[in-house]
Order: C-alpha cells, then sequence, then structure tokens
C-alpha cells in the first residue's frame, strides 16, 4: 500500500506568485513552497498562491523560509553567516522567520522549515544558547497559528539537532529531513541518522549526494541515485518510523537536466512509496 506522496521544491515570488503548471506536467500532487524574502510576502500573495495550489490539485505540504542577509555554502563563511547561529544577523532573521511562521498560515500549511545554521557542539556557546531562545521564540509565534517549526538538515550534527530540540522544548518542532545535505556536509549517513532523530521527521527533501573530499568547501550534490543516500534503505525506514508525509523532489540545478533528473528521481521513488 502506497503511503508517501511525491512532490518537488518549488519557489514563490513576490513579483509573479508560484508556478505550480511543472508540477501538473509531471504528475506531482504535492510542493514544498519557498521564498528567502518572507517581509515581501504580504496576505493576499500567499492566499492566491493557496488558491492557485487548490486550483491545480496541488497540496503545499510546507513553507520553506529563508531570510535576508548573507549565507556562504561553506565550511569557511558558512559557521558566521548561515541561519540564527550567527549573533549579527539573529535579531532580523528572527522577525523574517516569524513573518514565515505567518505566511505558512496564510497557505494554509500546517509546516515551515528553515537552515538553523551550525549549531556549536559546545552546549554552553553563547551562540548555541542564542539559538534555542530565538527558535524558541518563532516556534511560540508559530504555534499560536497552528505551524510546526522543522529545521532543515544540514549544518548541524545529528545529536546537535536532536539536543537542539530538546532544549527548545516546545511540542510543534520537527525535521525537515534534507538526506544530501548531512552527506554533503559531511554530518552523517541519512539512514544512521534516523536513529538519532527519526521520529521528529516531518518533510523529507528527495536530494542526493556525496561526502566531501576537501575540508572547505561541501560535498557534491548529485542526480537522485547517484549519490549515497541509499533511497532503497532509507524510505522504508522512514515508514517504519511511521512517516507518512510526502518526498520532495529537490535538484538544485536548473534547465532542462533539472527537468530530467525529477523525472529520473520520479522513477526512481515510485516504486517506494
Ligand atoms: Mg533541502
Amino acid at each position: 500500500m502506497s503511503t508517501l506522496k511525491l512532490g518537488a521544491f518549488t519557489f514563490l515570488h513576490a513579483e509573479n506568485g508560484a508556478d505550480f503548471s511543472p508540477l501538473t506536467v509531471m504528475g506531482l500532487p504535492t510542493c514544498q513552497l519557498c521564498n528567502w524574502q518572507p517581509m515581501s510576502i504580504t496576505r493576499e500573495m500567499a492566499e492566491r498562491a493557496r488558491d492557485a495550489a487548490a486550483a491545480a490539485g496541488i497540496e503545499i505540504t510546507l513553507y520553506w523560509c529563508g531570510y535576508t542577509g548573507p549565507a556562504v555554502w561553506n565550511y569557511i563563511d558558512g559557521p558566521s553567516t548561515i541561519g540564527l547561529v550567527p549573533e549579527e544577523y539573529r535579531a532580523v532573521r528572527v522577525e523574517e522567520l516569524k513573518r514565515g511562521a505567518e505566511i505558512a498560515a496564510w497557505l494554509g500549511v500546517q509546516d515551515m522549515a528553515t537552515h538553523v545554521g551550525f549549531l556549536p557542539l559546545d552546549a554552553k556557546d553563547p551562540n548555541y544558547i542564542g539559538t534555542v531562545d530565538a527558535v524558541r521564540a518563532i516556534a511560540e509565534y508559530a504555534g499560536e497559528r497552528g505551524v510546526t517549526f522543522n529545521f532543515e538538515t544540514g549544518q548541524e550534527t545529528p545529536m546537535v539537532l536532536l539536543r537542539c530540540i530538546q532544549d527548545v522544548g516546545l511540542p510543534n518542532l520537527g525535521i525537515n529531513l534534507d538526506p544530501a545535505n548531512l552527506l554533503l556536509y559531511g554530518n552523517g549517513n541519512p539512514v544512521d541518522a534516523l536513529d538519532i532523530f527519526g521520529t521528529y521527521v516531518r518533510g523529507v527533501h528527495a536530494k542526493d549526494g556525496e561526502y566531501p573530499t576537501d575540508g572547505h568547501f561541501l560535498g557534491e550534490e548529485k542526480p537522485l541515485g547517484e549519490g549515497r543516500v541509499n533511497f532503497p534503505a532509507l524510505v522504508p525506514k522512514l515508514k517504519s518510523l511511521g512517516y507518512t508525509g510526502a518526498l520532495t523532489i529537490e535538484r538544485e540545478i536548473s534547465g532542462p537536466q533539472q527537468i530530467a533528473d525529477i523525472q529520473r528521481a520520479i522513477d526512481l521513488l515510485t516504486p517506494l512509496l
């Protein structure tokens, strides 16, 4: 019996909304909707996207909320730029992510996600403590709107992510599992990581990749099936943990090759649903 649904990662633009037609063409019933400038999204824009998705028969499963300021996707400048961890950008981003919770509610979506950043291993690091407080403020605000705050996996190790969820200590916290990111950042084998935080997973990015081969740069993202994630092991394990959500295909390139790779991912994932 199929319990999971396929989807794709899709963008919401302030200027021209969201285009759900590629999903329809590929026969995908769900998407996660992403925008990096939440302050530019009004209630009217969100509700228009909600209505367009409904008209297209597409379920938006999660709002992926980015934020302003720099975000450098490597080991050298990443810790000081990504997410809520760097104090310099934290206050502004807390407000942007609170807006993200509002956008999720306007979209009629129960989940939001973001990259919190390189959570320090040291639980007494001021930037760890400050991030826990920031996530709590956002998640409380989200909870008042019926929205769950999800950590997109990537910069943090699975154990630190688990500890952060425990330290924030709210019921409306979850994980948007990007299994490729665990590899790209060298933070863990995604199948094994489920033994640490698997019961918190509320969303999944179907993305593939390799471990890093240089201590300064991330590993390489790959077309699904050509990396090291091992979806034939990951998906049944997610299901055994009670996961019933979507597998949201994410391929971080553009153009015809992106479409071809998404189609290939659909073919590989469909027998696993
Ligand atoms: Mg992702």
